[in-house]
């Protein structure tokens, strides 16, 4: 954790996220099975969308159907792609927690690997000045989470060492980017069993 990269890190206890993704048994049109085998890139991930289950008036929103597919969703709303940034904001400004509000669904291995990126700026809130420092801590939460509950998403472990190293590839380049070194080590299993040790521990 780098100092002043947060001005309120952790200012909402983490917690459970809800994840959904389509279900055969539910018999619902446009069904698609999860496919843990899409590579992690940078750009927008499709299909995945926080589901809102409370008023969320505060956020911009749209039809959880037009991005969550297949699982039954109808006039359910959603917190627009393109205001992940509000709800980190409107999060940290209201201290909300935000479990109350939103579930992820998510059909892909890409698209919850950015759910459970943003998942964690929703948490932790930055003013964006250090962008690779603040989008590595993110991603460091997802790689975690993911490994902590890789038997429930059906991960093999090659699926994951393959994320590790994809998001590894994405990380540096915001680096480069910002032309300052990069040096993080969690990109590696055996870091990130370590922080599970200590995440369980605390
Ligand atoms: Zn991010």
């Amino acid at each position: 954790m780098a100092e002043g990269v947060f001005d309120g890190f952790g200012h909402a206890p983490l917690s459970t996220l809800t994840w959904g993704r389509p279900d055969e048994r539910a018999h619902q049109p446009g069904f698609v099975a999860f496919d843990g085998t899409t590579p992690i890139d940078g750009g927008n991930p499709a299909r995945m969308v926080f589901v809102m289950h409370a008023e969320c008036t505060f956020l911009p929103r749209e039809l959880a159907s037009l991005h969550a597919l297949g699982m039954g969703l109808r006039d359910e709303w959603a917190l627009a792609p393109y205001g992940i940034d509000d709800a980190t904001d409107a999060f940290f400004e209201r201290r909300l927690v935000p479990k109350d509000f939103l579930w992820l669904a998510a059909d892909n291995l890409n698209a919850l690997v950015w759910g459970l990126h943003d998942w964690a700026h929703f948490h932790n809130h930055g003013p964006f000045e250090e962008r690779a420092m603040t989008e590595l801590q993110c991603d460091v939460s997802a790689l975690v989470w993911l490994l902590m509950n890789r038997d429930a998403i059906g991960l093999a472990g090659d699926a994951l060492d393959r994320v590790i190293a994809q998001m590894k590839t994405i990380s540096k380049a915001r680096f480069e980017s910002e032309g300052k070194p990069f040096t993080a080590p969690y990109f590696d299993r055996r870091e990130l069993e370590k922080l599970c040790v200590a995440h369980v521990v605390e």
